[in-house]
C-alpha cells in the first residue's frame, strides 16, 4: 500500500509517498511558495502529475489540533471535516492550512480513502490533573480551555523506536521525549501513554521555540493585549517570541550558534534561556513520573545540534542521567539509522538521539484506520431477504404457459438489479398437490426453474434437491399450468441452496470469493439462528443481500409481526428485505 502523507501548511505543502510496511520513502519533497496566487489545488496538481505511474492507495493527512473531537486517527468523509473546521480557533495558524490541503486532495484524489491524523491525539489520555487550567472551571468548561498538547505523532514514533532501542515494552518505561523544531515541546510518557505534555490549549505553551515563547506569565499577555491590542499581541507572541525574539535576528538556532560564537549577546541569551527551560521541563517531567528511564531527542535542533545537546543534559547525573561527549558529538541521525545512543556507561537512564518521521508515522497510523475499516466492513451486518417460492421460465415455456410471442409484464423490480417480480402467475402441480398462483420472476431464463420450500414439496408431494439456481440438471419434475397451457418439466424443481449475492468489492471486504460457504448467525431478533451451508455468489450485477425460503425464515421468525419489523409491510413478494438487523458471517474453512 502507497500512502501519500500531506502536511499542508500556509506557504508550502510537504509531501511524502511512503511504503509503510516496508518503511519506504518512495518519494519525498516540499512545494513552496503557496498563498500569493497559488493554491493547495494547485499545488496538488502539481504533485499528482510529479508521481507518474506511482499509485497512491490511501492519502494521510496531518492535523494539527483535533480539539476533544478526535482521539485518535479518523477516516475523513464531510463530517469530519467540518469538525476539523470546528477546531480552527483552537489553531489558527496550522488547521486553516491544513483543511485546504484535505480539500485539494479530496477533490483530486476522489476515489481513495483519506485519513487525518490528529498532533494532539497521543496526549489524549493525559489525567485530568495535567489537562487542567487552573482557572474558573465553569468558564473553563464552556469555553473548551484545557491543556490538549501537540506533536503527538513525533512523541509517539520516537518513543517507540527507543523502547525497540532498549530491547523492553514501552508500557514498563518512564519516557521524556524532547521534540525540539521549530516547534518545541517535551512529552512525559509512562505506561505507553502520554502523561504530560508541554504545549497546551495552543502550540504556544510550554517551551521556548522559534518564534514562540512557550510559558510566560498570563500578566504579559495583558499587558501585551492592551498596549498592541489583540492581533497585535498574537503576532507578537506566534512570530515574534522565542529564538526571533530573544535573539533580536533569527529563529534559526544555526545561525543563532555562529552569532553566540562570535560573541553576540542577543544570541548567547536565546541559547542560554532555550536550554534552561528544556532542562527545567526534564527535572519537572521525572517528578511527575516518579522517576526516569529514558531520554529522547528528537527534531531539527535535538537530532543536530551537539552543543545545544550538552547545554540541555548537563548536571542531570541525580536522575542517573550522564551522556559520553564523544558520542554526542558523533551522534549522526538519519531515517536509515534512525538512533544514536549518547548515554556513558556509567548512566541510569539512557539519553537516545533519535530522527523523527513524523510522515512514516502517519503513513503506518492511516493504514491501519484503513485496515481497521475493512475488518469493521467485514463485520457489517448482511441485509436478509426471504425468498417466497417462485418460478422462472424460458422462452419456450412462456410460450406454451402464456401463448407464443408473450412477454412478461413486471410489476415490482426486485433488489438484484434487472431482475423483477411480473405480473403473471402460474399454477405448480405436483402429484400430491398444487399450489396455486405461484409469481413468475423475469426476466426470461437459459431454462425454467421453480424453487420452492421444504413446507411446499410436502404439499406437492415430490423431493426436491438442494441446488444452487440455474444448477437444475438431474433436480425433480413437475407440471406448470398456465392460462394458455400446460408445461410438463422433466426437470427444474429445487429447494434454493441459501446464498449470499455480493458485488465483488463486498466479497473482498469479506475476505471470501464465489462459491465459498459460510456461516451467517441471526441475532438480536426473537430466535437466533446460526445458517451454515451459505453459498457465497459473486458477481458484478449483484448487490449484498442474503436469500433465504419462508421455511428458514420462519425458523429464526423473520416474518411478519416479528419484533423489528423484519418484513416490510406489503411483504407478498419474494425477495423481502427481511432485516437490516446483525447477520454475521462466518467463513468456514474449504474442505
Ligand atoms: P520544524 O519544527 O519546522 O520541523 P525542524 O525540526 O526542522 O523544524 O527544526 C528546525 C530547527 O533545527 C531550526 O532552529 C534549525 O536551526 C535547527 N537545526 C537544524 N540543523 C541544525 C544543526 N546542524 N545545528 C543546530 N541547529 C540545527
Amino acid at each position: 500500500m502507497n500512502v501519500l502523507v500531506l502536511n499542508a501548511g500556509s506557504s508550502s505543502l510537504k509531501h511524502q509517498l511512503v511504503d509503510p510496511r516496508a518503511g519506504r520513502v518512495i518519494r519525498a519533497g516540499t512545494i513552496e511558495g503557496l498563498g500569493s496566487g497559488r493554491s493547495h489545488a494547485d499545488a496538488i496538481a502539481e504533485l499528482l502529475a510529479s508521481l507518474g505511474s506511482e499509485s497512491v492507495h490511501a492519502v494521510g493527512h496531518r492535523v494539527v489540533h483535533g480539539g476533544e473531537r478526535f482521539v485518535d486517527a479518523t477516516a475523513i468523509d464531510d463530517a469530519v471535516l467540518a469538525a476539523i473546521e470546528a477546531q480552527v480557533p483552537l489553531a489558527p495558524l496550522h488547521n486553516p492550512a491544513n483543511l485546504s490541503g484535505i480539500r485539494a486532495a479530496r477533490a483530486a484524489l476522489p476515489s481513495v480513502p483519506h485519513v487525518a491524523i490528529f498532533d494532539t491525539a497521543f496526549h489524549v489520555r493525559m489525567p485530568r490533573r495535567a489537562r487542567t487550567y487552573a482557572i474558573d472551571q465553569q468558564i473553563a468548561n464552556e469555553k473548551g480551555l484545557r491543556r490538549f498538547g501537540f506533536h503527538g505523532t513525533s512523541h509517539r514514533f520516537v518513543s517507540e523506536l527507543a523502547a525497540g532501542h532498549l530491547g523492553r515494552p514501552l508500557a514498563e518505561l518512564r519516557v521524556v521525549s524532547l521534540h525540539l523544531g521549530n516547534g518545541a515541546s517535551a512529552c512525559a510518557i509512562e505506561g505507553g501513554h502520554s502523561v504530560e505534555t508541554s504545549m497546551g490549549l495552543t502550540p504556544l505553551e510550554g517551551l521556548v521555540m522559534g518564534s514562540r515563547p512557550g510559558d510566560l506569565d498570563p500578566g504579559i499577555v495583558l499587558t501585551l493585549a492592551r498596549e498592541l491590542g489583540v492581533d497585535g499581541a498574537e503576532a507578537l507572541l506566534n512570530k515574534k517570541s522565542g529564538l526571533a525574539g530573544l535573539s533580536g535576528v533569527s529563529n534559526d538556532l544555526r545561525e543563532i550558534e555562529a552569532r553566540a560564537a562570535d560573541g553576540d549577546d542577543g544570541a548567547r541569551l536565546a541559547i542560554t534561556v532555550f536550554a534552561h527551560r528544556v532542562r527545567k521541563y526534564i527535572g519537572a517531567y521525572a517528578a511527575v513520573m516518579g522517576g526516569l528511564d529514558a531520554i529522547v531527542l528528537t527534531g531539527g535542533i535535538g537530532e543536530n545540534s551537539v552543543t545545544m545537546r550538552r547545554r540541555i543534559l548537563q548536571r542531570l547525573e541525580f536522575l542517573g542521567v550522564s551522556i559520553d561527549e564523544d558520542r554526542n558529538a558523533d551522534a549522526k541521525v538519519s531515517d536509515d539509522a534512525p538512533i544514536a545512543d549518547i548515554s556513558s556507561s556509567t548512566a541510569r537512564a539512557h539519553t537516545l538521539v533519535i530522527a523523527t518521521n513524523e510522515e512514516l508515522q502517519i503513513a503506518r497510523e492511516t493504514a491501519a484506520v484503513i485496515e481497521l475499516t475493512r475488518g469493521a466492513q467485514s463485520k457489517k451486518p448482511i441485509p436478509i431477504a426471504i425468498s417466497a417460492r417462485h418460478v422462472h421460465l424460458d422462452r419456450a415455456g412462456m410460450d406454451v404457459l402464456f401463448g407464443p410471442g408473450s412477454e412478461l409484464t413486471p410489476m415490482k423490480p426486485l433488489s438484484q438489479p434487472g431482475q423483477y417480480a411480473s405480473e403473471e402467475r402460474v399454477n405448480v402441480i405436483g402429484p400430491r398437490g398444487r399450489i396455486e398462483r405461484v409469481r413468475v420472476l423475469g426476466p426470461l431464463r437459459k431454462a425454467c426453474q421453480v424453487e420452492v420450500s421444504r413446507t411446499d414439496e410436502f404439499a406437492l408431494g415430490v423431493d426436491a434437491p438442494v441446488r444452487q439456481s440455474g444448477h437444475t440438471k438431474g433436480s425433480a419434475p413437475i407440471t406448470l399450468e398456465g392460462p394458455k397451457g400446460t408445461l410438463q418439466l422433466p426437470e427444474g424443481l429445487i429447494c434454493a441452496w441459501r446464498h449470499i449475492h455480493m458485488h465483488p468489492t463486498d466479497a473482498e471486504a469479506y475476505g471470501v470469493v464465489d462459491g465459498d460457504e459460510v456461516e451467517v448467525a441471526v441475532t438480536g431478533g426473537p430466535r437466533d439462528l446460526v445458517f451454515g451451508d451459505v453459498i457465497v455468489r459473486v458477481n458484478d450485477q449483484f448487490r449484498l443481500e442474503m436469500h433465504i425460503d419462508t421455511d428458514e425464515a420462519n425458523a429464526a421468525e423473520l416474518d411478519q409481526g416479528a419484533a423489528g419489523g423484519l418484513r416490510q409491510p406489503e411483504s407478498q413478494e419474494p425477495y423481502t428485505p427481511a432485516s437490516q438487523g446483525t447477520a454475521t458471517l462466518t467463513k468456514k474453512p474449504r474442505a
